[in-house]
């Protein structure tokens, strides 16, 4: 048989999109092209290839095949035109947002980012003249709408926050950012693109850790930029876009091209690769993707066991006493509830929190005394991981952010993995039991 590539659900697309066997000595299993460069072959090619009228391989640094497999699988999977994969999640948020604010901008975002884009937008990419203006709350669209100015470049939020599992109102933040002629950019980690599409309900460029469910294993970093492909990057807010420049144009025949005039609708995508990727260089390696292949593999499976066991846990903690607030959006009750059966009807992702009575000697004896949770700063592996956020994970964030998004000393998160749920929930049970 041939490939099925682009035809079918979910589950057939993680297995096969973007893969073609027979030009690839007909292997299975996506091979590692562990090549600097390529063969141009000859001077005509050679020409072509730079130029850009024939597409194929010549740096790895732009593109390498495995990688390339990885960008078509994963731009299949989220409903987007294009797709760069890069060595880490943090890589991918910051290239999306200097890559939408280059020059200098503004962008709306929630205060319960993850901890590394909070310090970024906070802290960090102000140095580059690049600044967030913070929300308590990216559903308050009023509050959100207030917030936007002139010089604003985007709404930047995470589909499903860690660790509080709130639910974003994409489809609402869509509407509101075109009306200011500025894209949402959505970071689409904790539930991962089985759960969620952030691109069906409208928004424009999608940007993962595949470090967490997407690869699964903890054993590989990697992360990517999705791009929807329906931004009009020349409605005059983005003059990075419509400025002519040498890198995609040919001066040997006077053609000057920008962004927008030779790539109309990958626009940003294309940006992402020519100017970020191979100026920045945060390379996803052939090696890396490979895992990331392999994970995408088993990823409706793993997510479909990992949200019904978070689930089943969520429901247990509530009854548990010395437990005094469980965090996780598909519980009945949960304030994020109706958006989570809105985005996510099948299952809200593989993370949740709670907190607990005392104080962080309380938390400290549970964290200590767990035998099958691991004590990692990491989510989406096929462990089940157990951490503090204020310790760990969200040590970089100002208090008052954290402090609005729900964490506090007393707060415990949990990353749901494979292991039978029983044993997990025993696992609880005597941890929490013992700490007081
Ligand atoms: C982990 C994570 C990141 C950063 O990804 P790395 O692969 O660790 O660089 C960004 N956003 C979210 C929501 C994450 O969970």
């Amino acid at each position: 048989m041939t490939a099925a590539t682009e035809v079918g659900c979910f589950e057939t697309k993680a297995i096969h999109a973007g893969y073609d066997r027979s030009s690839n000595a007909d292997a299975v299993s996506v091979p590692i092209y562990a090549s600097a460069a390529f063969d141009l072959e000859n001077a005509q090619r050679g020409d072509a290839l730079a130029g850009g009228t024939l597409s194929g391989f010549e740096y790895s640094r732009v593109a390498n095949p495995t990688v390339d497999v990885l960008e078509r699988r994963l731009a299949s999977l989220e409903g987007g035109v294009g797709a760069v994969a890069l060595s880490s999640g943090m890589a991918a948020v910051s290239y999306a947002l200097m890559c939408v604010a280059e020059g200098g901008g503004r962008i709306v975002a929630p205060v319960n980012l993850y901890g590394a884009s909070i310090d970024a937008l906070g802290d960090f990419l102000p140095k580059f003249g690049i600044h967030g203006d913070f929300v308590s709350d990216i559903n308050d669209l009023n509050a959100v709408e207030s917030a936007i100015g002139p010089e604003t470049k985007a709404i930047y939020t995470e589909s499903v926050a860690n660790p509080s599992t709130a639910v974003a109102d994409i489809e609402g933040l869509a509407r509101l950012a075109h009306k200011h002629g500025i894209p949402l950019i959505v970071d689409n980690t904790v539930p991962t693109p089985y759960l969620l599409r952030p691109i069906e309900f409208g928004a424009d460029i999608v940007v993962h850790s595949t470090t967490k469910g997407i690869t699964g294993h903890g054993n590989a970093l990697g992360g990517v930029i999705v791009d929807a492909g329906r931004f009009d990057w020349n409605n005059g807010g983005f003059p990075a876009f419509t400025h002519e420049e040498l890198v995609i144009s040919d001066q040997h025949v006077g053609k000057w091209e920008s962004f927008h005039s030779r790539f109309g609708a990958q626009a940003f995508i294309k940006r992402i690769r020519i100017k970020y990727l191979r100026t920045f260089g945060a390379v996803q390696s052939p090696f890396n993707a490979y895992m990331q292949l392999i994970g995408l593999e088993t990823l409706a499976v793993r997510e479909r066991l990992g949200v019904a066991s978070a689930l089943a846990i969520a429901e247990y903690l509530r009854t548990l006493p010395h437990v005094t607030s469980v965090n996780y959006a598909a519980l009945e009750g949960s304030p994020h509830n109706t958006l989570a059966r809105k985005y996510l009807p099948s299952g809200v992702g593989t993370i949740l929190s709670f907190t607990v009575e005392g104080d962080e000697r309380n938390v400290e004896r549970i964290l200590d005394s767990t035998r099958v949770f691991s004590y990692v700063p990491n989510i989406g592996d096929l462990r089940s991981l157990i951490v503090n956020p204020t310790k760990v994970t969200h040590r970089e964030v100002p208090k008052d952010h954290y402090e609005a998004a729900g964490v506090s000393d007393n707060l415990i998160r949990l990353s749901i993995g494979l292991e039978n749920v029983d044993d997990l929930i025993a696992d609880l049970d005597q941890a929490i039991a013992g700490a007081y």
